[in-house]
């Protein structure tokens, strides 16, 4: 469909266009359109921009991901076909693998996500491995890859689960995640919890993992130090509230 750009919903009606043409091409499961209708909700209640907040999450995440071992990037059905080239983009830049890793088991759409973040250029694509999985977990999310997610220190989680965020953490992963509802459990067990749309957030995170390369390792944990996630969600409330 083709959308007018006058449209007064335009960007808002361009995502809903990716997620359902996602769907088309068996990326995205139809269970997230409705975790995408979720975000939307969280989206207008917070004036669909990024808030002062929001960037100060993105610069932690930044500077968590540079001072990262190990950073791994988690991607599911929503989040490729909403940002592939961002994802792909940010891959480079951080020499992290992308890991496919979706609730509802599918080897073909494993592999259609792969394929379609290749042709938005990402060289690093892993997929889950049966032999692999975290502990704390049940769900399909359980499986990962054994050079991915299982040796990462930080996993970026963009447009998380609450369970796998929480099993993250118990097997001792750093987290990032992006998430427009600042109640989900995703946004209260994360590292680091960005609480914006994938859509903003991910080319603000490609720019401020650009001008952190060139900072030092002690500026970096000095950033990192001086984030407070529980802080952050709380202020995320606080701007729903005065709306
Ligand atoms: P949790 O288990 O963490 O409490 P949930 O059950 O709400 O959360 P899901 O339904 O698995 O989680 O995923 C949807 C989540 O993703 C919602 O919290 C929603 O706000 C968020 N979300 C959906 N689309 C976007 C988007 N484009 N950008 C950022 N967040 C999004």
């Amino acid at each position: 469909m083709k959308i007018p750009k006058s449209h007064p919903r335009y960007e808002s009606l361009m995502m809903r266009e990716l997620i359902a043409k996602g769907v088309e091409k068996g990326i995205t499961s139809q269970h997230g359109l409705i975790a995408h209708g979720r975000g939307e909700a969280f989206d207008y209640l917070i004036g669909e921009k990024t808030s002062i907040v929001a960037k100060k999450s993105i610069d932690s995440a930044a500077a968590l991901l540079l001072l990262a071992k190990q950073p791994v990037i988690s991607v599911n059905g929503n989040a490729a076909a909403l940002v592939p080239k961002e994802l792909a983009t940010l891959s480079s830049l951080l020499n992290a693998p992308l890991e496919v890793n979706i609730f509802h088991p599918s080897k073909k759409r494993e592999l259609r996500i792969k394929a379609h973040l290749e042709n938005y250029g990402a060289k690093n694509v892993l997929l889950p491995d049966k032999r692999y999985k975290i502990r704390f977990l049940e769900s399909n999310r359980k499986y990962i890859n054994p050079n991915g997610i299982l040796k990462a220190d930080v996993v970026f989680v963009p447009l998380e689960d609450g369970d796998r965020a929480e099993a993250l953490i118990k097997n001792g992963k750093k987290i990032i995640a992006v998430d427009l509802n600042p109640l989900a459990r995703t946004a209260n067990n994360a590292t680091v919890t960005i609480v914006d749309n994938i859509t903003r957030a991910m080319p603000l995170l490609i720019k401020a993992t650009n001008r952190h390369k060139k900072y030092a390792r002690r500026k970096l944990e000095s950033i990192v130090k001086n984030f407070n996630n529980k802080e952050t969600l709380k202020e995320a409330i606080k701007q729903i509230r005065r709306l």
